[in-house]
């Protein structure tokens, strides 16, 4: 029988998922932490009979990225899956620690390389969509600092699902309305390991700031609900309103993946990351 925790998010999940475009290859990104390890089981619990490949990306964060694949294989091994490794110093020769050297806002960076790099290996996979765990509180705090540092186009683009365009494969963020106390309450009624430690590089004292201020605004679950609804259509109106007009997306020159600049911004930042680290290992 299962319990009310487990009924809440596998309904969530279900109301979700079935917005989606029918869909039978999905990746599933797995970090080693509670959110992504939540989501792989819940996904698998409530839809068996898809197919789901997990995939983490190794950072090679010292002392925290060893950790995260541990946890992130058990995970996988836990629902009885193999889990696939990329490996960012193996397969390109540099790791997110060698990359802050270049930018200091490492974060924003490594965010662009986790996506593009997923997408490049559940493109490859053959795979119909890519899940992401972001939960409520996520989207509440991205939207509600959109609005207020005027970020309209950000806001504009805000979608729990994005459709398949070209190269770019479909994005679906089945957690979008669980709240974060849900997950770990689920996390701890699966007996899901996890990896408790937060990135010991993230500088994310503005993000933070406006996780308390949400905490504040929105004491119940019900409320942050609500916040999240009238701030999803705020984002439907701009989308529709034609105030923002969205990039175009192009093939980049280089690694052919559509993007909104004639190299994208991964091939951009990873030959100035190569040309550096090669001037630095210069006799
Ligand atoms: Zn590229």
């Amino acid at each position: 029988m299962s319990s009310r925790v487990e009924e809440i998010i596998r309904r969530r999940v279900l109301t979700e998922v079935e917005k989606y475009p029918f869909f039978q290859r999905a990746v599933v990104a797995l970090s080693g932490g509670k959110d992504s390890g939540s989501l792989l089981h819940a996904f698998i619990d409530t839809y068996p009979n898809k197919e789901v490949i997990p995939v983490h990306l190794n950072l090679g964060i010292k002392g925290f990225s060893e950790a995260s694949e541990c946890f992130a294989k058990m995970q996988a091994e836990r629902a009885g899956l193999r889990l696939m490794v990329f490996n960012l110093k193996r397969e390109l020769g540099f790791t997110i620690m060698d990359a802050e050297r270049l930018y200091p806002k490492v974060c924003s960076v490594c965010g662009g390389f986790k996506r593009y790099l997923l997408n490049k290996i559940a493109f490859e996979l053959g795979a119909d969509i890519i899940l992401t765990a972001h939960h409520l509180e996520d989207f509440l705090v991205r939207m509600l600092k959109s609005v207020l540092n005027a970020g309209f186009e950000e806001l504009a683009r805000f979608k729990t699902y994005l459709p398949r365009n070209g190269n770019l494969i479909a994005k679906g963020r089945p957690f979008c309305r669980v709240p974060e106390s849900l997950i770990v309450e689920y996390a701890f009624l699966k007996g899901i390991p996890f990896l408790s430690e937060k990135c010991p590089i993230g500088r994310k004292e503005n993000v933070e700031r406006f996780r308390r201020t949400v905490e504040i605004l929105a004491r119940r679950q019900s409320q942050k609900l609500l916040y999240f609804s009238s701030l999803t259509k705020l984002a439907e109106m701009l989308q529709n309103s034609g105030a923002v007009t969205m990039p175009e997306l192009t093939p980049c020159s280089s690694c052919g993946f559509l993007a909104s600049s004639e190299i994208c911004s991964f091939c951009a930042r990873m030959k100035k990351i190569r040309a550096f680290l090669g001037r630095d290992q210069a006799p």
